[in-house]
């Protein structure tokens, strides 16, 4: 379904990043890799589906950086179609003991990074009437947690963000949706069982299964995989009038 087109997912060295990147280049979508650490197992897993992958270990805090990630993207694949924005970063603590520079750091890479690789990939989407911005938020983007005043501002922050995009483009070929995950375990959420269950002296285990029952309903974790299936209907003609939507896939937490 997506074959000849770019996909660009920020942070997808890991997590949700690299599920969406895999989902879209089973559907034949050439991918342009981002994040920090190992690079070269995902750029060869996703090579070996039989599509075109270059990475960039552009800084989501760094706008130069964005803007050369961008320009290279084009200068190779001619354009990107496709843009996923889900690099982000998380710190759990309370307002009144929250570092400065981690709300900066958090506001950056979730919010502000996908202002600037918006803003460089639309007119080349605009110009061919296709494309398809896919932001990933999170329920944070739909509800709050004590403890997550950076994460849920920046999450709220690029909803709102999402809605007007949609709202500029609403008239071309050029969509702009949100995928809101509930518990999903990668790295992200692992570190924060971990600190849980030493703070509360418990099994890793327990920890896991407390942070669930805490908020998500079904019990159970939203994979990687099955939000790439998400985004791949945002590619597909079926989400051609899906604008501005801000989709859960959170095991029930924010039908509570
Ligand atoms: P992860 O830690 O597994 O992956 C994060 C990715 O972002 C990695 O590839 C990392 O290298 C990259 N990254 C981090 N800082 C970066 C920077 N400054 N520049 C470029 N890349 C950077 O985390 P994840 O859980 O897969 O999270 C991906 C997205 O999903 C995030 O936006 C997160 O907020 C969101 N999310 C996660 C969950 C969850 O339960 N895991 C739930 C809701 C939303």
């Amino acid at each position: 379904m997506l074959k000849g087109k770019t996909a660009l997912v920020t942070g997808s060295t890991s997590g949700i990043g690299l599920g969406i990147a895999r989902a879209l280049a089973r559907q034949g979508a050439n991918i342009v890799l981002n994040g920090f650490g190992d690079a070269k197992a995902p750029q060869a897993e996703i090579e070996a589906l039989g599509v075109q992958v270059a990475y960039h270990g552009a800084d989501m805090s760094r706008p130069a950086d964005i803007a050369d990630m961008m320009a290279s993207a084009a200068s190779r694949f001619g354009r990107v179609d496709i843009l996923v924005n889900n690099a982000g970063i998380q710190h759990v603590a309370q307002v009144e003991d929250f570092p400065p520079e981690k709300w900066d750091a958090i506001i950056a890479i979730n919010l502000t990074s996908a202002f600037h690789t918006s803003r460089l990939a639309i007119p080349a989407m605009r110009a061919a009437n296709w494309g398809r911005v896919i932001n990933v938020a999170s329920t944070h983007g739909l509800v709050a947690s004590a403890g997550k005043s950076a994460y849920v501002a920046s999450k709220h922050g690029i909803v709102g963000f999402t809605k007007a995009l949609a709202l500029e483009t609403a008239t071309t070929g050029v969509t702009c949706n949100a995928i809101c995950p509930g518990w999903v375990l990668t790295p992200l959420v692992q570190k924060q069982i971990d600190d849980r269950a030493a703070r509360e002296g418990i099994a890793v285990e327990q920890a896991r299964r407390d942070l669930l029952a805490e908020k998500e309903p079904s019990l159970q974790f939203t994979t990687p995989e099955e939000l790439g299936e998400l985004a791949v209907f945002f590619c597909s003609p079926a989400s051609n009038n899906v604008r501005g939507v801000a989709w859960n896939m959170d095991g029930g937490w924010v039908a509570q």
